[in-house]
């Protein structure tokens, strides 16, 4: 049976490039990158190039590129240490974040006693920026927490127009850009942003690796403390070999850039044209122009039909999700959808089916046809 992998925003299936580098580096280059010897000065080497390539991706300089483990470490230390170290008492963010900045701004509400705004969400699931302006109005330190592709619905938000309203207003602004490095061009010279984050298992990379963006001189202080790596900002014996292909993960991803992209607009269209055809009372959950590698879709399915589609699915060989993948084992309703569809409609199944460059055509007709047999 074919599998067809429709869950990218997941995580993404690794580049035969970067396997192949991250090989290389295992089995030659096990010096560690704080050793003074030639293996560990090699190590360092290593750790520092793809600090460099990954700067020159975003037009970021190296020192502003701190690696970490995951984007959900990123996004937790930035937030702590702006609250911790940067007298910080206030978050602005949004009910459909990824849990990793909800739950985040939950705990240091309560650890820390700070305020946390939710920023209106419209029905098409875009964030209401008069709104937030509004919010803004008042006097406090704050920080806006707002993600830049939203990993449910594809969502874009326009990280220039916000950057430059927290500017205006002298507030820090943190995007959690997870689902969107490595597939839209993100140019730092020109976007007022104090904090992004990435992982790279969603551009091709490996698990269990990320990095933060860390504008100069933004006085963000550690959040583990040990050895003297990424500058005292990030203890812990650098993960070279993850670190390197998360580099060369970002680097072909974005030399491949254009072409990858209107492979997968393309394949995007074809699905919504097919869906068009064969369930023609469909709707589209958010902006049906979000971002080209996610389309999330209210099927117009039975409610009792809707706790079987996915197992449905998977029997006949084909990953989608019904949200993020840390939740769609539960029977909850998508905490993103639950902000922007009606009571009726949150019943019935919303899938989210997910590109890459991998997928073909013939993916997204099998899909359609098991989705016919439901
Ligand atoms: N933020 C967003 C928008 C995500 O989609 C994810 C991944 O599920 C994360 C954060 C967490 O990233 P990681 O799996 O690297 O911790």
């Amino acid at each position: 049976m074919k599998k067809v992998y429709l869950d990218n925003a997941s995580t993404t299936a690794i580049r035969a490039e970067v396997i192949q580098e991250m090989t290389k580096i295992m089995t030659e280059e096990y010096g560690n990158p704080s050793s003074t010897h030639s293996l560990g000065r090699a190590a360092k080497s290593i750790l520092e190039l793809s600090r460099k390539s990954i700067a020159k991706n975003l037009n970021a300089t190296a020192q502003e590129i701190i690696f970490t483990s995951c984007g959900t470490e990123a996004n937790n230390w930035i937030l702590r240490s702006a609250v911790k170290d940067l007298q910080v008492k206030r978050i602005i963010t949004s009910k459909i974040e990824h849990h990793a900045v909800l739950y985040t701004a939950l705990v240091l509400e309560k650890e820390y006693d700070i305020q946390i705004d939710y920023v209106d969400v419209k029905p098409n699931g875009e964030i209401d920026i008069t709104h937030l302006v509004e919010l803004l109005s008042q006097e406090k330190k704050t920080l806006v927490s707002l993600m830049h592709v939203n990993n449910e619905t594809g969502n874009v938000l326009d990280l220039e127009r916000i950057g430059r309203i927290c500017q205006e207003h002298n507030t820090l602004f943190h995007s959690d850009t997870v689902q969107s490095i490595g597939k839209t061009a993100i140019d730092l010279q020109t976007i007022p942003v104090d904090f992004i984050v990435a992982s790279a298992h969603k551009f091709h990379g490996p698990k269990g690796v990320g990095f933060a963006f860390i504008r100069k001189n933004s006085g963000l202080q550690p959040l583990f403390f040990g050895g003297e790596q990424e500058k005292g900002l990030r203890a812990g014996t650098e993960a070279l070999h993850q670190i390197a292909g998360m580099a060369k993960a970002l680097d072909v991803s974005y030399a491949n850039l254009e072409t990858e992209q209107n492979h997968i607009a393309q394949l995007k269209s074809y699905l919504i044209a097919q869906l068009k055809i064969e369930f023609p009372e469909f709707k589209i959950n958010g902006n049906p122009d979000g971002f080209y590698t996610v389309l999330n879709v209210l099927l117009p399915f039975s409610e009792a039909k809707t706790a079987m589609i996915l197992f449905h699915l998977d029997m006949k060989g084909i990953a989608v999700s019904r949200g993020s993948a840390c939740q769609s084992g539960s029977i909850k309703p998508s905490h993103v959808l639950a902000e922007m569809l009606s009571v009726e409609d949150l019943k019935k199944p919303s899938l989210r089916i997910s590109f890459s460059h991998f997928n073909t055509k013939e993916d997204v007709d099998l899909l359609i046809e098991a989705l016919k047999t439901i």
